[in-house]
């Protein structure tokens, strides 16, 4: 199964991506997460993306989509795939349907994550993850359960995104109205898009984002090919 989970920054697309990871046997494909790995190793396309990434802009197109291709050769060792953060422009979208009809396969629908805009600057500046084992947190809504302890892997170090701060997540918020936004009706004319509240705590959210997933995935077992 190929989803992909659609919102603005903040919305919670990698707190979902990861426990429906688990609970679905489904793999992540973060760009976010691959863009910040290549920054962090310091390769060609990292220290081009890092400068745009701080301007909370969006990095080129063929970037992105040459990571994803990448991710999509080397093959799922679950059930399929969760794209978090990909697409998010309408170019980026059609070349997403392209990989997968060159693979044999399509997208079986997208969740749209709703969320009123001053939450999301709220949810963002107070983000940090685990720089151990990369588990996400949040200074009201997700603390640790010891201060200053990972409850994954009991790590005491932790890190916050340079591009989590105020100044950047308006410019990263304008984006996605600007660019990305304009998949929701995208896949709205395909009949791809379930759309999920998420303006509850995350053990609420979590449970209806589990019903999106199976209602998307039953539809495509009705409807093969
Ligand atoms: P995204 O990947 O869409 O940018 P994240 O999943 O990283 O968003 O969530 C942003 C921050 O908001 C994280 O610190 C996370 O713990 C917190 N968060 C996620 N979902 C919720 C929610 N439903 N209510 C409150 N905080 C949330
Ligand atoms: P969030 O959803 O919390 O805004 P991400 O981790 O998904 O953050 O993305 C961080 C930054 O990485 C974006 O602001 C953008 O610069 C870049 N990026 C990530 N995914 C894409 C993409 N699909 N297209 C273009 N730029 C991207
Ligand atoms: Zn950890």
């Amino acid at each position: 199964m190929i989803l992909v989970l659609l919102g603005p920054p903040g919305a919670g697309k990698g707190t979902h991506a990861n426990l429906l990871e688990t609970k679905r046997s489904l793999v992540k494909l973060s760009t976010g997460d691959m863009l910040r790995a290549a920054v962090a190793a310091g390769t060609e396309l990292g220290r081009k993306a890092s400068v745009i990434m701080e301007r909370g802009q969006l990095v080129p197109d063929e970037i992105v989509i040459g990571l994803i291709a990448e991710r999509l050769d080397a093959g799922s060792k679950g059930e399929g795939f969760i794209l978090d953060g990909f697409p998010r422009t309408i170019a980026q979208a059609e070349a997403l349907d392209r990989l997968l009809a060159e693979r044999g396969t399509t997208l079986d629908g997208v969740i749209e994550m709703q969320v009123d805009d001053e939450a999301l600057v709220e949810r963002i500046v107070g983000r940090f993850t685990c720089a151990n084992c990369g588990e996400g947190y949040h200074d009201s809504f997700m603390q640790t359960k010891v201060p200053g302890v990972c409850d994954r892997c009991g790590s005491t170090e932790f890190v916050r995104r340079r591009d989590d701060n105020e100044e950047v997540v308006r410019s990263r918020l304008e984006a996605y109205y600007a660019q990305t936004e304009p998949l929701i009706g995208y896949y709205k004319r395909q009949g791809k898009l379930v759309s999920v509240d998420t303006m509850s705590e995350i053990d609420v959210v979590h449970p209806a984002m589990m019903q999106a997933l199976d209602a998307i995935k039953s539809k495509s077992v009705e409807t093969p090919g």
